[in-house]
């Protein structure tokens, strides 16, 4: 298994975003129960990257919103302390950050920040501005943020199951080039698949490794790297290659 095929790691902290009511086309919007994702998991796998030398991103994010979660912060030092070559990154709401706030993650060893910026359009405005400034005070600290002209952008993912095929023969490189854990410690094909119907193996149970080594997400890798989208009934309908 050759790691520097990955380049995304994206740990699903829980199910639980505040914002989610706001957005129904969300898939946390359609969360029941809350689901965390046990430490023991995000250790686990933590601990797996930095035996492999993982130099690639850490997302602390799939559909959680990764500021709501108590540990956020200690699995940023986790990363920061072991894996002192892989990228630690949170997509966040920018109504939970000040300058305070992002110090302490900058601290703690977050190395990538996405803003999404929600409100009037006014609003987004004078958020754009600060990030502006937030820019300014942390030089070389990757953060971006959607223009304030655009509405939040959550792609239409909660009908992909049932709509029409599509003839695309694109490769894809996921479920490889990123890894996507879920908030029950399943690796799942990609983040397209928010109902999680596609599981490969437990991070709770199983190494990474053996997981990506399974004869099922090889067969199913092998296929969509060829750009055969019969890989997955949900590949047959997706429109993005990664
Ligand atoms: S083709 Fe689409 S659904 Fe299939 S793995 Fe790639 S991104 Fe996910």
């Amino acid at each position: 298994m050759n790691w520097d095929e990955v380049k995304v790691v994206a740990l699903e902290l829980s199910n639980y975003c505040p914002m989610a009511s706001q957005h129904p086309q969300c898939p946390a919007s359609l969360v029941k129960e809350l689901t965390i994702l046990s430490i023991f998991s995000v250790r686990r796998v933590l601990f797996e990257l930095k035996a492999h030398d993982y130099k690639g991103t850490i997302n602390l994010h799939r559909y959680n919103e990764p500021m709501a979660d108590p540990r956020l912060f200690s699995i940023l030092r986790i990363c920061r302390d072991h894996l002192p070559h892989a990228r630690p990154a949170i997509s966040t709401n920018a109504q939970f950050l000040n300058q305070g706030v992002l110090l302490e993650l900058v601290g703690a060893g977050l190395e990538r920040l996405h803003v999404s910026l929600y409100g009037s359009r006014q609003e987004r405005e004078q958020l754009a501005h600060k990030m502006v400034d937030w820019q300014l005070a942390f030089p070389g600290f990757e953060m971006t943020w959607q223009h304030p002209a655009n509405k939040p952008l959550i792609d239409n993912f909660l009908q992909i199951y049932e709509a029409p095929c599509l003839d695309l023969h694109e490769p894809c490189g996921e479920p490889l080039s990123q890894i996507n854990i879920s908030c029950e410690g399943d690796v799942v094909l990609c983040c397209r698949d928010w109902q999680n119907r596609y599981k490969f193996g437990n991070v709770g149970l199983h190494s990474l490794n053996n997981i990506i080594e399974s004869d099922e997400f090889q067969r199913i890798h092998s296929l969509l790297s060829a750009g055969d989208r019969s890989a997955t009934e949900l590949c047959r309908r997706c429109a993005t290659a990664r």
